[in-house]
């Protein structure tokens, strides 16, 4: 048994450490990525439940690596762990609201969704930090005035976990400059319900896993209530995950405002996407 545990000892060791060096690689391969520019946004329509018309776009990262597109779940939480998370996700919000003004200098009426990380938030140690980043982005970018009012803000529940007066404080503001607040993967955190009503926000978005298998009453029931609960509140529902026909009956019958899905769209690169919008 002790020659058992000496070697499962070592065996996690060697398990240790590798990950430590794998996590280490990733770090320094992101932090030239963020030197070479190697990173790119894509995005994915987000349309009307009524006449299935594109409202909305989610930008998504991707990273260009060894000729492959390699996708956020691979390397946000190594660019958290690291605090990189702080200089891409500014890059991802450049990039973005550029884009938004493209939409706009073509007359397009079309939002944009950017995904701020929970880490990200907290990292910023004054409150305002990320409103400041965001104003001097916009002012950078644009000297008409930026339309906050089409821009999204996408938070998770983890940000929400224990009601803190800052948050509600820089996600107030926020909300004051124009920019929408939403609540992603809604269903999948831990915390109470209490919180929809306490925070200022204004769009949930159920997460695809409650879409997933749409003859699952529970789920169904979830995905009804969470409806009726928005509904009471005046917030608007995104459903995420829609890729086939059953789903979208599903949904429609649920009485959302916006749906996500691959049976609409799947994340487009920015040409594609432009091509799409001005078409549509
Ligand atoms: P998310 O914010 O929940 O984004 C939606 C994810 O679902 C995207 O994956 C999208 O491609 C995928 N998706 C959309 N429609 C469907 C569908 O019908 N079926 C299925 N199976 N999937 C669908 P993606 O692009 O790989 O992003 C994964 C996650 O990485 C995102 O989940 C988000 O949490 C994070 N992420 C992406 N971009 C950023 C970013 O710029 N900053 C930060 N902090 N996180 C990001
Ligand atoms: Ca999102
Ligand atoms: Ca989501
Ligand atoms: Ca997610």
């Amino acid at each position: 048994a002790k020659e058992q545990g000496r070697n499962q000892f070592h065996f996690f060791n060697d398990q240790m450490q590798s990950d430590a060096e794998r996590t280490a690689k990733l770090t320094n391969a992101l932090k030239l990525a963020i030197e070479n520019d190697a990173f790119e946004l894509h995005y994915q329509p987000i349309v009307c439940a009524k006449q299935h018309r594109i409202r909305h776009v989610e930008a998504l990262i991707r990273w260009r690596h060894d000729g492959r597109l390699v996708r956020p779940d691979e390397f946000i939480s190594a660019a958290e762990a690291s605090g990189l998370i702080i200089e891409l996700g500014r890059w991802v919000r450049v990039e973005a609201m550029k884009t938004l003004l493209e939409f706009q200098a073509l007359e397009l009426d079309i939002g944009m969704s950017i995904n701020v990380s929970t880490f990200e938030f907290w990292s910023h140690n004054l409150q305002d930090c990320l409103i400041n980043s965001i104003t001097e982005t916009a002012t950078k970018i644009c000297s008409t005035g930026f339309p906050f009012h089409r821009l999204t803000l996408e938070i998770t529940e983890s940000l929400l976990m224990k009601e803190q007066v800052h948050l509600i404080n820089s996600l107030s503001q926020l909300r004051k400059l124009g920019i929408k607040i939403a609540i992603d993967d809604f269903g999948t955190g831990y915390s109470s319900l209490s919180y929809l009503s306490e925070f200022p926000v204004d769009i949930i978005k159920i997460d695809k896993s409650f879409i997933r298998d749409v003859n699952d009453k529970k789920q169904a029931a979830l995905v009804s209530a969470v409806v009726a609960l928005s509904r009471a509140l005046n917030l608007d529902v995104t459903v995420e995950g829609v890729e086939s026909h059953l789903q979208l009956a599903f949904v429609s019958e649920k009485e959302v405002d916006s749906i996500q899905g691959y049976f609409f769209h799947k994340p487009l690169e920015k040409t594609a996407l432009l091509e799409v919008l001005t078409k549509h």
